[in-house]
């Protein structure tokens, strides 16, 4: 952040419960304690928290539906030197909620803000999965249209990093469906619903065998997906072709070479096949 402005306020990010009310930080009630004003998503899940922690404060409401004229008013009131604390219904304020929008406007508007460290729905999907070696790719909702959800899932779906999904649970059967048809049915997903609340439940397996657990039963609640990258292709350990080529003019036949090197080396007699056949298709290891 830079330099704040003279008897500007200043607007905090308070990240809140994705379910079980006891997690939130020490820092984020302190600010909503202290705030002038909350600005929140949906007044009644916010006063679910604040009725929990005695906090008693003036609510805005700011919510995919009025964002010109809420966000006014908040910039407004930090104009006027007011602090006002930023929630969504659950989790990180503009990770996929209506706090993204208000980031941008901050910025463009060059008012002071904070982010405070809290829980999100995809970091515990992301830990509980394993499947992070290589990083991952959190893309939030996929678009609705089946054609661009494919279109979206078959680039992410060929990286070796994995793939972070929000889904609704109506939705969660296509999407595994979809993903079993792009990176076939052995793909190991995690599904994580209703994190942190009385009901979580964690499922993880083959895509297709995730689905095989799922078919039939009435999905609720909400879930995120974690994909695993693409598995590494093997790479094919290559014999020098020269040592091929001495090796057929002394006389080995095919098997020989593929039993002499197989037990020698160690290579897969597989890839000594296709070697051995690639190169005699073009013409370099003669008949035999
Ligand atoms: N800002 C939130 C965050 O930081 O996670 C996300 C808000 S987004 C509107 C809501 C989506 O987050 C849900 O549809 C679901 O995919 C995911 N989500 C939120 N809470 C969850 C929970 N307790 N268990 C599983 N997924 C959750």
């Amino acid at each position: 952040m830079g330099p704040e402005k003279q008897g500007w306020g200043k607007v905090y990010f308070c990240p809140t419960p994705i379910g079980n009310l006891r997690d939130i930080t020490l820092r984020v009630l302190d600010v909503l304690r202290e705030a002038d004003c909350i600005a929140c998503e949906d007044t009644r899940v916010t006063l679910k928290l604040l009725n929990a922690y005695q906090i008693r404060k003036p609510l805005l409401s700011y919510h995919a539906h009025n964002i010109p004229q809420a966000t006014r008013d908040i910039l407004k009131l930090v104009r006027e030197g007011k602090v006002v604390a930023f929630v969504s219904d659950a989790g990180m304020p503009g990770i996929q909620d209506p706090g993204m929008e208000l980031v941008l406007r901050l910025l463009e508007e060059g008012v002071p803000f904070e982010v405070l460290p809290g829980p999100s729905a995809f970091l515990l999907g992301v830990v509980y999965s394993g499947f992070a070696f290589s990083g991952f790719i959190f893309l939030g909702f996929l678009p609705r249209k089946g054609r661009e959800r494919r279109e979206i899932l078959k680039k992410v779906l060929l990286l070796p990093q994995a793939t972070v999904l929000y889904e609704s649970p109506r939705r969660l059967l296509e999407t595994l469906g979809d993903i079993r048809e792009i990176a076939g049915g052995e793909r190991r997903v995690l599904v994580a619903r209703e994190l942190t609340k009385i009901h979580e439940e964690i499922l993880r397996g083959a895509v297709a065998e995730v689905e095989e657990m799922l078919k039939g039963r009435d999905v609720l609640g909400e879930v995120v997906i974690v994909v695993e990258g693409a598995p590494k292709r093997k790479e094919e350990v290559q014999v020098p072709r020269r040592l091929l080529e001495l090796l057929r003019r002394r006389g080995f036949t095919q098997k020989d070479i593929v039993a002499l090197l197989s037990e020698g080396l160690g290579i897969e007699k597989n890839a000594l096949k296709r070697q051995l056949s690639a190169l005699e298709e073009v013409g370099n290891l003669g008949e035999g």
